[in-house]
């Protein structure tokens, strides 16, 4: 039987910081991208995509800002639902272009993916997710003092927006990604972690949030029964002492190194720290999770590349 792999994609891998955002820029990271991807359905991978947001919705945020005099702003939930839509739109175009060059006729469909999580998470007292682009440690502090926003420090690499990160608790659409994945269709869901919605009356409404993709990767792998969990970003493997002299990178980590390392802080809020909690919640169903860099995907997945993280039979603590 071919094996499935959740293929969760980074959105700090496909506008990395440093570049400006265009469109080019963005269609470059990702075609490269497909072209691994295709690679991997050649050697018989059976592959679910998702992706992250994080620059993407923070830019869209941004263009609500500064064109609120035009156009009426939209909430945040608005703003992820269109990364789902330009994100899964570039995606799909760039794999499909590469499959019908190779001859392979399989469609790829992204699909608009809702999230439930609970009005209740304590996640809505603290912003916690980094979003959009980096500026100065005095340009944030003039944005914050002007908009009332919170900003922080972003692993070494400048100051972000930071916004709600509620915890993933049911992808909504679940049942017609498993229609299509059945059906042959290659899938692109819970894009931006999903739609952050809530249930009030037995109707979902939009929170203004954004999942980490992570999270409801590892939540969309555990429902598919998937063989393994592929976490792509723009670093080559997890580290302990990120940034600091004594910086080491991790090939292989047990649950119970990775929740030692957890509690001593070593991963970053917001960015390395809710991968580590997906793999180790993904272990923790008995197959292999594995964070690696976006350019490493078929070694990653071979075992040359990427941090691992070691089934167990026994579930984590950690969801
Ligand atoms: P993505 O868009 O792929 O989710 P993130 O920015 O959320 O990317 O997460 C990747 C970033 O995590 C890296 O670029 C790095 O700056 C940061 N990071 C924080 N802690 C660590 C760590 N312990 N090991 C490696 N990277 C870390
Ligand atoms: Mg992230």
């Amino acid at each position: 039987m071919e094996k499935t792999i959740v293929l969760a994609l980074g959105g700090n891998a496909i506008l990395q910081p440093g570049q400006k955002g265009t469109y080019t820029e963005q269609l470059e990271n990702v075609q490269k991208t497909c072209t691994s991807i295709a690679e991997l359905l050649d050697n018989g991978y059976q592959i679910v995509i998702t992706h992250g947001n994080g620059p993407q919705v923070g830019n869209i945020a941004t263009q609500q800002i500064a064109a609120r005099d035009k156009v009426p702003p939209m909430p945040l939930d608005i703003c992820g639902s269109q990364t789902q839509g330009f994100m899964g739109y570039m995606i799909q175009q760039s794999l499909g272009n590469i499959l019908r060059e190779r001859g392979v006729n399989r469609p790829v469909v992204s699909l608009v993916t809702q999230v439930c999580v609970s009005e209740d998470d304590p996640a809505f007292k603290r912003p916690t997710k980094p979003v959009g682009g980096f500026v100065s440690k005095e340009e944030a502090e003039k944005i914050m003092a002007e908009t009332g926003e919170k900003w922080v420090e972003d692993s070494g690499r400048g100051w972000r927006k930071v916004v709600y990160s509620p915890k993933p608790l049911e992808i909504v659409e679940m049942p017609v990604i498993k229609t299509l994945i059945k059906s042959g269709a290659i899938v692109i869901s819970s894009g931006g972690g999903g739609i952050p919605v809530i249930k009030k009356d037995g109707k979902l409404q939009g929170v203004e949030a954004v999942i980490d993709k992570d999270r409801a990767a590892s939540l969309m792998a555990r429902q598919l029964a998937a063989d393994m969990l592929v976490i792509l970003t723009d670093v080559p493997r997890v580290a302990i002492n990120y940034g600091k002299p004594d910086q080491r990178f991790l090939d292989r980590l047990t649950i119970s190194e990775a929740e030692k390392f957890l509690k001593e802080g070593h991963f970053g809020e917001g960015s390395m720290l809710p991968k580590v909690e997906a793999a180790i919640s993904f272990a923790g169903t008995g197959k292999e999770a594995v964070i690696a860099s976006l350019d490493q995907v078929k070694e990653a997945i071979e075992g040359s590349a990427g941090t691992r993280f070691q089934p167990s039979k026994t579930y984590s603590s950690v969801s």
